[in-house]
């Protein structure tokens, strides 16, 4: 494996995410939306975090807001898809799901990143890996721009508020991943075993709605703030307007950013994983 020393921690891709907005303040790091930070609003025109995929970046089209951001981002960093672009990106999230820290990995075929994540899950508690198959590419995550990268998710916090704990933790995550990236280009990487989880992602399910797109059912009480949690068909999973529940029908799998508020305009209302040992794609 080529070493990995051109690094990026970046915060604020969601400008009212204020944990990584005010991380990156403190140590310098990338804010990656200061506009939409300014204005504490996730973004301005478009989720700057669905901007950098290959195509969009190298298209002169709409060079405007977010996406005339993202092209900045891109070539500030060193390029997409080329060998000036940074080996790692580490891009911290916050959500309003029950996610504890969320290590989400977008390469397939990682074992390197794969390997620090489990050291991470083995040290903090409450962290989780979740595994994104993904084509790289066309992929529109920020941290796509690097040849790898790791998302950190921390919740649940409201968009828009601080939560100390919550801080000093992803704080003390980030820390700890850069120690492990130069653990591992020295060949020293303590090892977590194989008993560590994984949850692959598999597919989004939006909220019940009427013919007009208008929401008819919530989250099901009993299963707000379970991320993670097994999902087995005839579990409540939503509850209408009239207290009617709606029993699951689907697969059983593990529900992940249940009610995540900035999902709710991207028809979302969990996403759903398998869980398995760790195997990537
Ligand atoms: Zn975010």
């Amino acid at each position: 494996m080529e070493p990995i020393h051109n690094i990026v921690i970046c915060g604020g891709t969601h400008g009212n995410e204020l944990t990584g907005v005010y991380l990156a303040k403190k140590h310098g790091w990338l804010l990656a939306n200061p506009a939409a930070a300014a204005l504490c609003r996730r973004y301005l025109n478009r989720d700057l975090n669905r901007c950098f995929a290959l195509s969009e970046l190298k298209s002169r089209k709409n060079s405007s807001g977010e996406l005339a951001r993202a092209r900045e981002i891109n070539t500030l960093l060193g390029k997409k898809g080329t060998k000036t672009a940074p080996d790692l990106i580490l891009d911290i999230h916050n959500t309003t799901a029950n996610m504890g820290i969320t290590l989400i990995l977008s390469s397939k075929e990682d074992p390197a990143l794969l390997a620090i994540s489990k050291v991470i899950a083995k040290e903090f508690k409450d962290v989780h890996i979740y595994l994104q198959p993904e084509s790289r590419e066309e992929s529109p995550y920020l941290g796509t721009i690097a040849k790898r990268d790791i998302c950190i998710e921390a919740g649940p916090q409201p968009h828009g508020t601080l939560d100390a704990e919550l801080f000093f933790k992803v704080e003390r995550v980030v820390f700890r991943l850069l120690e492990l990236v130069e653990a591992l280009n020295d060949g020293v990487l303590p090892k977590a075993g194989d008993k560590i989880e994984t949850f692959t992602e598999t597919r989004s399910i939006d909220y019940p709605r009427d013919a007009k797109g208008n929401i008819t059912a919530m989250v099901h009480p009993a299963l707000q703030g379970r991320d993670f949690c097994e999902l087995k068909a005839g579990m409540p999973v939503f509850m209408g307007f009239d207290g009617k529940e709606i029993l699951w029908q689907g697969e059983t799998c593990y529900p992940a950013f249940i009610n995540e508020a900035a999902y709710y305009e991207k028809g979302v209302a969990m996403l759903l994983t398998l869980s398995g040992q760790g195997c990537l794609g």
